[in-house]
């Protein structure tokens, strides 16, 4: 057997232009036009390259976009000053710090200094505290884009087990929260987790957020369970090529899985779409408009 393909970039793409008719219908019915603010701190090619993505796409779907560059050297007083005025101005919904930050800066006093209704990244404690105790809140996009992928697989995840592996604040942790939230029976699996293999095999949908290239095994797998690949790592290959390789031995996994995630090209084109629903919903939270169904 061999797995079916998630078609991210696909799911992406259907997310983006329901986003943009969302922006269309805002600007025309409220004059409301989203604006999302993105923070870049150095010169990290990986970051830049992300910060470029997001505000093209952002662009792209009518949403305004505002770009703060500060150099590597930026003082932590800094930044937060530009928080501070970001979180002040009234056409700016949607603020985001692409991490990490140098070594001088506190990330998470610059989270914390990021007004919550504008925190679209979904990392403030308000939001973090929100989503565990399952109120409305801000969540992180990442996880919200697995969640959609998992849902081309089972429109419901009522019941399923599901190991999530990594508990990081910005991935494993809220994807459990959601999970809980979607009513899945969730195990979250770490670098101390006795017999990985074991806990991921008892799965349903195993999603793997470790930042370890090829990870997850073929006998990690229960045959036909689905497979999100959150993994985004770069690897050298004999040719001396760099490419970008997931935290899920593709190859080997397709062959047993039912449903599974590439990389490139799942859970990254998902992430930013999500952010950019992310932003329009704050926008709506700002004007005190319901939610849009995104
Ligand atoms: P972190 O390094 O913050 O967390 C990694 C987690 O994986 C930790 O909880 C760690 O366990 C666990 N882990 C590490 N090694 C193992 C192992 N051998 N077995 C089991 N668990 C292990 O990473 P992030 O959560 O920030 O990111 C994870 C991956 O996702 C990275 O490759 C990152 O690049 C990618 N990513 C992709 C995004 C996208 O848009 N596609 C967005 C964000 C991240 P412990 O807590 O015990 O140390």
């Amino acid at each position: 057997m061999t797995a079916r393909l998630i078609d991210g970039k696909g799911a992406a793409a259907e997310l983006r232009a329901k986003v943009a008719g969302e922006v269309r219908r805002l600007v025309a019915a409220h004059g409301l036009t989203p604006g999302l603010a993105v923070v870049l701190v150095g010169d990290n090619p990986a970051s830049a390259a992300y910060v470029a993505s997001k505000k093209k796409m952002s662009a792209q779907s009518g949403m305004l976009s505002f770009d703060h560059r500060l150099p590597g050297s930026v003082s932590e007083a800094e930044l937060l000053a530009l928080i501070a005025k970001l979180n002040g101005d009234p056409s700016i919904h949607g603020i985001l710090v692409q991490l990490p930050l140098p070594p001088q800066i506190d990330a998470n006093k610059v989270i914390e200094a990021v007004d919550p209704n504008k925190d679209v990244d979904g990392f403030h404690p308000l939001n973090a505290g929100r989503l565990l105790l399952g109120l409305p809140s801000l969540a992180p996009c990442t996880p919200l884009g697995c969640i959609k992928l998992a849902r081309i697989v089972h429109p419901s995840l009522v019941g399923l087990e599901a190991v999530v592996v990594g508990r990081s604040n910005i991935v494993g942790k809220p994807l459990a929260q959601l999970l809980i939230g979607q009513n899945a029976t969730v195990t979250v699996a770490h670098s101390k987790t006795r017999d990985i293999p074991m806990v991921c095999r008892r799965a349903d949908l195993v999603v793997a957020a470790a930042g370890r290239a090829g990870l997850v095994r073929r006998d990690w797998i229960k045959p036909g369970a689905t497979v999100i690949d959150v993994g985004i790592n770069r690897v050298t290959d004999e040719g001396g090529r760099h490419r970008i390789v997931g935290d899920v031995a593709f190859a080997e996994v397709r062959e047993v899985a039912g449903a599974i995630t590439p990389v490139p090209g799942g859970v990254g084109p998902m992430t930013i779409a999500c952010l950019l629903a992310n932003t329009v919903k704050a926008a709506c939270l700002s004007a005190g408009l319901p939610q849009p169904e995104l």
